[in-house]
């Protein structure tokens, strides 16, 4: 699969608003969007221009898409399964969003950016139901519950992840047990638990064209 490699605080210049994209740096005055709030180029903070209906869809499409920290090959299969589901197809798509084994992890807290919790599950760390499962689009169902391997618990970087998880707000669909660190789907992510800063319906009309 292929690597979204370029700089991420410059994503979010160009977007306009802060993907936290980089952990824990997005919450502390390093945060580019602070320093430099206008779009990356020689232009400086004169360079933005304005946009049409489809300039405006295309933008919220690579939002979300850079939201997820997915490729556009990946985002288009994803919105045509939501497609072929019965019921709303934006739901739909963000229900699968959502419900992808990397974004629980991020969602968790386990880990601080998208791409670390890729890299996590890519890296074999997870169980899901007692097998090990290693693969980011992985989609769970509700009573799923999701372990740290046993070998890797040693691992430096779950070594404080019990302390780490006091300060976690996780959201109301999964739920965390301290005993074991384990998490557990309890059911399937509601309208209050989708990203607020997604225009889901601009994203339709995008690939409606
Ligand atoms: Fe975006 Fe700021 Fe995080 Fe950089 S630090 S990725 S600009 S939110």
């Amino acid at each position: 699969m292929g690597k979204n490699l370029a700089p991420k605080c410059k994503q979010c210049r160009r977007l306009g608003e802060k993907l936290l994209l980089k952990g824990e740096r997005c919450s502390t005055p390093k945060c580019a969007m602070l320093k430099r709030n206008y779009v990356p180029g020689i232009h400086g903070p004169k360079g933005k221009k304005r946009s049409s209906d489809y300039g405006l869809q295309l933008a919220e499409k690579q939002k979300a898409r850079k939201i997820y920290n997915l490729m556009e090959k990946q985002f288009r299969l994803i919105f045509e399964k939501a497609q072929k589901k019965t019921g709303d197809t934006g739901k739909n798509f963000l229900k699968l969003l959502e419900m992808r084994l990397d974004n629980v992890i991020f969602r968790s807290g386990f880990g601080a950016s998208h791409t670390q919790a890729r890299q996590l599950v890519n890296h074999g760390h997870f169980t899901v139901n007692n097998r090990k499962v290693d693969v980011p689009s992985f989609t769970v169902k509700v009573g799923d519950v999701i372990k740290i391997k046993k070998a890797s618990s040693k691992n430096r970087f779950f070594r404080d992840l019990g302390e780490r998880m006091k300060k976690a707000e996780l959201p109301s669909w999964i739920h965390f047990d301290a005993t074991d660190l384990s998490l557990k789907v309890l059911h399937e992510p509601g309208e209050n638990d989708m990203p607020k800063n997604v225009n889901v319906q601009m994203i339709i009309e995008f690939y409606s064209k």
